[in-house]
């Protein structure tokens, strides 16, 4: 049966907890444990999948098919276990199940309050799976004291009343302040914080405190005294170059030492750690630089295209480079030309997207690409985009067009090459969805087989032509237009087992054009570069070499 920790956190909001999570899970694995990690999330939406990018940053999406928080990125990319939809819980996702039941007579006419009935729905949910793992990490979203969050740590406090003695720990993530004027690091925001925890009835057994200085062995002893745990108990947290020194950092610090004693494990066994130091190796040496611009919407907030940014970090340290990545907004090339914009870069990425804004800028980007002989990797929308480049610009269907944008108005004034997909396959079952279907919920979503063709591109960069992607999106690449566009050079290298849904583009006659309609950034790992990253990165490589 697993140990479970709960991690919650204190003072302010966006101290790492998901990373430090994941970094603690990373460790335990290195000392031969397994684990899994989950998010209970205490906002409201049933589920991250129809927040816009700009509130909640990037949705994760799992192979069964669930849209979910971002920090479950994290936990796959540090840990390598693939996260499942009973991964994730929003107090929505809660409430929803406890007035359905309700509505069922599940309840058999009882009072429902927030306890028993919602607490009870959360601990069902903490213990799915529990025999599977040595160890299960559940991540409490945001800070101690947030009325949302209350039914959470009623939830787990109970929790570890119900386990054996010695079954759960507490984890407390916390920020010392450093006033400079005084030159001293703050403990009485962490002591208000493990206040607020201990009168819900929760005692922290291991303190990670985020600082920008070391923790001095005073302020050591005087967090251990006035939150009541073990000097060895308090973490120091500090700014890191890289995430992924963290589980380096934290081990250093002593955290699953400490996590291990406060368990009662010893002798605790020996951690293999080379996995990371060659990680930290690679992000630390690098031997060179490529410079790749992103070309999206949501250019403001980096969160928005999460994986992205790491599965380009990966690519580099694959590559033993250094990925320096620009964000360039593409509604910019809808009033100006493109190129003075683009010139310089290595390799251009247009990654996935909704509606119509700054699709026509996308559209210019893949053309400035395509023409101009860089590297391109279209995801999802941005495959879609460079489908219709190359329909309007090469195959002369000069009207192309996506249905997902100006759907009445263009109904019958363009080609529809990108069209709203109503009926799809998935394990030999037909799913269908009508159009007026909620906004949540109604997309391809989760993990699809494709089939590569024999001596493609893509073949080669993935070494195997049977491979598996995650989705996320309503339309597809229509068919129909298949010969046509094959037959000016872009071919249709990756498709659905049952050859009706194109998964992946290329043009034959260009160093590295690839569109793909899956994201291949969520299976990305440091330890792990997923391969298209990693020859992306490689052809934007070969492109500084040219210039
Ligand atoms: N908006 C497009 C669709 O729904 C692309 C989605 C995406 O890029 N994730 O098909």
């Amino acid at each position: 049966m697993a140990r479970f920790i709960f991690i919650t956190g204190g003072v302010v909001s966006s101290l790492g907890k998901g990373l430090a999570s994941a970094a603690l899970g990373a460790l335990l694995q290195a000392r031969g444990y397994t684990v899994r990690l989950r998010k209970l999330d205490p906002y409201l939406n049933v589920d991250p999948g129809t927040m816009s990018p700009f509130e909640h940053g990037e949705v994760f999406v799992t192979d069964d098919g669930a849209e979910t928080d971002l920090d479950l990125g994290h936990y796959e990319r540090f840990t390598g276990v693939a996260a499942r939809a009973t991964d994730s819980i929003s107090s929505g996702r809660v409430y929803s199940t406890v007035l359905e039941k309700e509505r069922r007579g599940d309840y058999l006419g009882k009072t429902i309050q927030v306890i028993p009935h919602v607490t009870n729905e959360i601990k069902d949910f903490i213990r799915i799976g529990e025999d599977e793992v040595d160890f299960m990490l559940c991540e409490i979203g945001g800070t101690v004291g947030d009325i949302e969050g209350l039914p959470f740590f009623e939830a787990i406090r109970q929790f570890s009343q119900d386990k054996p003695r010695g079954q759960c720990i507490f984890m407390h993530l916390t920020l010392l302040p450093w006033i400079a004027a005084s030159g001293e690091l703050k403990t009485k925001p962490t002591q208000h914080s493990v206040k607020e925890l201990r009168s819900i009835g929760i005692a922290p057994d291991v303190l990670v405190c985020r600082s920008e200085r070391p923790i001095p062995q005073k302020e050591r002893e005087k967090l251990a005294l006035f939150c009541n745990v073990r000097p060895d108990s308090v973490i120091a947290a500090m700014d890191l170059k890289s995430i992924y020194e963290a589980p380096l950092a934290y081990h250093r610090e002593g955290l699953d030492q400490a996590v291990l004693d406060a368990f009662q494990i010893s002798p605790a066994p020996k951690p293999d750690l080379q996995v990371w130091e060659d990680v930290a190796d690679r992000i630390h040496n690098p031997e060179g630089e490529v410079r790749v611009a992103i070309v999206g919407k949501y250019t403001q907030l980096e969160d928005a295209y999460k994986s992205i940014a790491e599965a380009l970090t990966h690519g580099g340290m694959a590559n033993r480079v250094k990925v320096r990545v620009d964000w360039v907004d593409a509604e910019l090339f809808e009033r100006e030309d493109a190129a003075p914009h683009l010139e310089g870069f290595h390799a251009i990425l247009v990654p996935g997207g909704f509606g119509e804004r700054g699709t026509e800028g996308k559209i210019k980007a893949a053309e400035f690409a395509r023409t101009h002989k860089i590297p391109y990797l279209g995801i999802c929308l941005g495959m879609q985009m460079a489908v219709i480049e190359a329909a309007r610009n090469v195959a002369g269907l000069s009207n192309a067009g996506s249905q997902e944008f100006d759907h009445e108005a263009g109904k019958d004034r363009f080609e529809p090459v990108i069209f709203h997909l109503k009926e799809w396959i998935k394990d030999n079952q037909k799913i269908a969805r009508d159009v007026l279907d909620d906004k949540g919920g109604t997309m391809r979503l989760g993990a699809y087989n494709a089939t590569l063709t024999d001596g493609s591109k893509v073949a080669d960069v993935y070494g195997r032509t049977a491979i598996e992607e995650r989705h996320r999106h309503r339309y597809e690449v229509d068919i129909k237009y298949r010969d046509k566009l094959e037959k000016e050079g872009l071919c249709f290298s990756g498709m659905s087992p049952d050859g009706r849904l194109p998964e992946i583009v290329e043009w034959s006659d260009h160093p590295w054009f690839i569109g793909v309609q899956f994201h291949p950034e969520l299976k990305s790992k440091p330890f792990a570069p997923h391969p298209l990253f990693a020859d992306f990165v490689r052809a934007a490589v070969d492109t500084s070499r040219l210039v």
